[in-house]
């Protein structure tokens, strides 16, 4: 069985992308089945994950539109070492086709069925907003992980989107737990930062993930050679970082319980 997560945030540029390609590229080098969904049209997951976006034969647009299964659109990424359900600029159209259709929220939901038996972790990147696309990553997910600056502006848009959580939670997926808050591009030097931190350890306690992504720029370099930072430097501190964070997941993943997830508060 695979376990869902949205990698969220309604914000631009909080390392969304960074978070989900490098998290599949730890996951798979602890010898994990992974799966990453490309749900933003930029595309900067897949071409992240060295697959180019520009010739796809399909992409998560045909398996939303349901003209193709997820078997027959996932590409490999060789160097990430897992599977891609990629996107490009045609999935900005799907918004508005969805619209006009039924069971419009759940299209990639019942896609992932099909493939639950081969995954152990399903990672999609969602855009940054709170649209038809989202949706459709929050109807499958099981979890959000919410990557985030500790700046003072990222606890006001977590409010909203906390309430995102907990209207599908209550709406539309009974599943659906905010797994936790990832510091991201910290910078332990910068005394505002590891104020909000305090903050959020304070605010959210143990939904405040214990590994810390901090600000490298081998991270964001990794994109332009089409790689996950984990894989095009792996000694360095961040991919070093996202290697320890893959094995939390797998760890929270572990001690997870199995039932009532329905019952409880999603946040
Ligand atoms: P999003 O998907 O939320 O828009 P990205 O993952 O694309 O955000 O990150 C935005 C920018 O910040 C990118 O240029 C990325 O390379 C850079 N970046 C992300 N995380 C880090 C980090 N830990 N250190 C340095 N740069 C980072
Ligand atoms: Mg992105």
């Amino acid at each position: 069985m695979s376990r869902i997560f949205c990698i969220a945030n309604q914000k631009g540029g909080v390392g969304k992308t960074t978070t989900c390609v490098n998290l599949a590229a730890g996951l798979a080098g602890i010898g994990q089945r992974v799966l990453l969904v490309d749900l933003d049209p930029q595309g900067n997951a897949t071409m992240g994950s060295g697959v180019d976006k520009r010739t796809l034969g399909h992409s998560v647009y045909d398996v939303l539109l349901e003209t193709a299964s997820i078997p027959e659109a996932k590409v490999r990424s060789d160097k990430g070492g897992y599977d891609v359900l990629g996107a490009n600029r045609e999935l900005s159209g799907a918004e508005v086709e969805l619209v006009a259709l039924e069971r419009r929220n759940e299209r990639l939901r019942t896609a992932l069925k099909a493939v639950d038996a081969d995954y152990d972790f399903v990672l999609i990147d969602c855009p940054p907003s709170l649209s038809m696309l989202t949706l459709n990553g929050l109807c499958s997910a099981h979890g959000v992980i919410v990557p985030m600056q500790c700046e003072y502006f990222a606890l006001e848009g977590l409010t909203d989107l906390v309430n995102t959580i907990k209207q599908v939670h209550a709406n539309l997926n009974r599943d659906l737990q905010l797994i936790g808050l990832l510091r991201v591009m910290f910078d332990p030097r910068i005394t505002l930062q590891t104020q909000v931190s305090d903050q959020l350890k304070a605010h959210f306690g143990d939904k405040v993930f214990d590994t810390v992504i901090p600000r490298n720029v081998r991270l964001a370099e990794a994109p332009s050679y089409g790689l996950p930072g984990v894989v095009f430097d792996p000694a360095s501190k961040g991919a070093q970082a996202f290697v320890q964070f893959a094995q939390e997941m797998v760890a929270r993943v572990a001690g997870e319980l199995p039932a009532d997830t329905a019952a409880g508060s999603p946040v």
